[in-house]
């Protein structure tokens, strides 16, 4: 898995597509659940620190976090699969979303990020729901879009990574170039020369 990308080399384009793409499906462990939330820096490295011996002091509630974050997990893989199928969705994948939102408290604040002012949910600390609230109002707007979410899976369908279509032409097939787009020209050429030599 690409846990090891820079933060600008998520290529989701939203969150929560990030968070089915960077993440084994379905098992993935409490090191890899740190990780994401590091990467896309919804914990500080402090935080991270202490969450790291949660398990060793608090099992339970770190059991109920990782438990509810693969589960969140596998409801938008499904949701995010039939958003691109234009099937309906099941309430009980919308439901592991609305479990979130519905016990996260907070605000959104203007925060600064890069030099530049960003809105950001600030959550209530208390409980640990709060560190996939923002995962799930990231996968709620997009099923609010509906289907005129420019939701993507790149077209090498070896790859499987979901993205969110910025461009211009909203024409993109690819997740990226160096990654898979690359590869598929460099195929199709060799094919195109073997043709040519046959
Ligand atoms: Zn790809």
């Amino acid at each position: 898995m690409s846990l090891s990308l820079s933060p600008t080399g998520l290529i989701g384009g939203r969150l929560s597509l990030d968070f089915v793409n960077e993440l084994p499906s379905s098992d993935f462990s409490w090191e890899e659940l740190l990780r994401f939330l590091l990467l896309t820096r919804i914990i500080s490295s402090e935080r991270n620190a202490q969450l790291h011996a949660l398990p060793q002091n608090d099992p339970q509630s770190a059991g109920a976090l990782l438990s509810k974050a693969r589960k969140l997990q596998a409801s938008l893989a499904q949701i995010f699969t039939a958003l691109l199928r234009k099937e309906p969705l099941a309430r009980g994948w919308v439901e592991a979303i609305n479990e979130v939102l519905r016990i996260t408290e907070g605000h959104d604040e203007l925060l600064p990020r890069n030099g530049r002012w960003g809105l950001e949910f600030v959550a209530r600390e208390g409980g640990l729901d709060w560190l996939l609230a923002a995962i799930a109002r990231s996968a709620a707007e997009l099923v609010a879009e509906g289907g005129n979410a420019p939701l993507r899976i790149c077209s090498n369908p070896d790859c499987g990574l979901f993205f969110y279509d910025n461009s211009r032409t909203r024409r993109r097939r690819w997740c990226s170039m160096s990654r898979c787009g690359n590869r598929h020209k460099v195929a199709a050429f060799s094919r195109r020369h073997s043709t040519i030599r046959h």
